[in-house]
């Protein structure tokens, strides 16, 4: 792996494909021991978290559903702290144990807002499982119950992840070069 460049800016690498693939191992072994008899709906949040929810669910065991919403939040390289409607979330919660996939915690406001328009639905219950959690900006309270990685408070990419549209597909991670 070497430093790329997406648009202007510059990146080098910083977690491997090997080593996500192990994380996301880990994170899959606790959820199918803590889920076991139970039918969780796994709900991915657009756009990034689709390749940690791929990887992921190749290693769930358990009966379950898979469904992902949309939030808009972000722009460039800050977090915005403004978040927009969910689209796309259309089966009933109600009953239902939830767990929320994302591919980054950063401040956490994305994370309250869907935390409260999925808590409206009346679920059984609702966890949290991310792939990267920086937790230098988070501001919130509530828990995240299962973290891949602990991160600085830098800005990433690849893996899901992108820099102003790019990098998504990406099968690393990698880390500004400032
Ligand atoms: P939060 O609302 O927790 O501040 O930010 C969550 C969202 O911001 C993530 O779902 C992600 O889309 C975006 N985000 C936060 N940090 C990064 C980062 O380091 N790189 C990229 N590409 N997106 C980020």
């Amino acid at each position: 792996m070497q430093t790329i460049k997406i648009k202007d800016l510059s990146f080098k690498p910083f977690i491997a494909e090997d080593e996500l693939q192990g994380l996301i191992k880990n994170v899959a072994q606790k959820i199918n021991n803590d889920y076991n008899g139970k039918t969780p709906l796994f709900i991915g949040i657009l756009n990034g978290s689709f390749m940690f929810m791929g990887d992921l669910m190749k290693s769930i065991d358990l009966e379950c559903l898979v469904s992902f919403v949309k939030l808009a939040s972000y722009e460039g390289t800050e977090t915005t702290g403004k978040v927009n409607k969910l689209i796309g979330l259309n089966e009933s919660l109600e009953g239902q144990d939830v767990i929320i996939v994302e591919d980054i915690v950063d401040t956490g406001n994305t994370l309250e807002k869907l935390h409260q328009i999925i808590q409206e639905k009346k679920p059984n219950s609702v966890k949290i499982a991310t792939l990267l959690f920086k937790p230098d900006p988070y501001k919130k309270n509530f828990k995240i119950d299962y973290i891949a990685k602990e991160i600085p408070n830098a800005f990433v990419v690849g893996y899901g992840l992108d820099y102003d549209g790019f990098g998504r597909n990406l099968p690393s991670i990698y880390v500004l070069n400032q």
